[in-house]
């Protein structure tokens, strides 16, 4: 059985090499929407999947997106230096910051915040499914587990700096999949 819970951030990038000169030449945002999908063949004691308070942490993660600069960290250096002199929140990823690049990496990490999670009611075999990405309302990239072959990055490469990592409530999920 497959649940899904939604999730939602504004976020701000810009994405390098891709096609549209408007999307390549320009900072701009997106009111970003974040489906994500868990898969069981079990059933807790209340007959769910998992409940979705278990997603706190998952939440966390994708808040931290939200009014922050996502710069992909193959970016020229000047304009690093210029986007960190100028946000407070700033997620330095080792992908380009492009749906696709977003699915990936929320995949990565939403995985293994899963994996890290404690269950308490029964659950099992819950994993991650599929992540959906959408930066506007017509369209959305989607990534799951096989999809990963297309990159190699590790959680160290990921990089929530210390405008983002203060207004979280509790960084005990991140300690578990290694971020400190
Ligand atoms: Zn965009």
């Amino acid at each position: 059985m497959i649940i899904r819970k939604k999730f939602r951030f504004e976020g701000a990038h810009i994405v390098r090499n891709c096609t549209s000169q408007r999307c390549r030449e320009n900072i701009h945002g997106h009111s970003y929407e974040v489906e994500v999908f868990l898969k069981s063949n079990h059933l807790d004691n209340g007959f769910m999947v998992m409940d979705f308070v278990l997603l706190n942490n998952v939440a966390e993660f994708i808040h931290s997106f939200d009014h922050a600069f996502t710069l992909w960290d193959k970016e020229l250096e000047d304009v690093k230096d210029a986007i960190y002199r100028i946000n407070a929140r700033v997620a330095e990823i080792p992908v380009s910051p492009s749906a696709e690049g977003y699915a990936l990496l929320f995949f990565f990490v939403i995985s293994r915040i899963i994996s890290s999670a404690k269950m308490i009611n029964g659950e099992a075999n819950v994993r991650l499914h599929a992540i959906r990405v959408h930066e506007t309302l017509s369209g959305y990239a989607e990534a799951s587990a096989e999809d990963l072959e297309m990159v190699t990055f590790s959680i160290a490469d990921l990089k929530l700096n210390g405008g983002i990592q203060k207004e979280w409530k509790d960084n005990s999920w991140w300690r578990l999949i290694g971020g400190l």
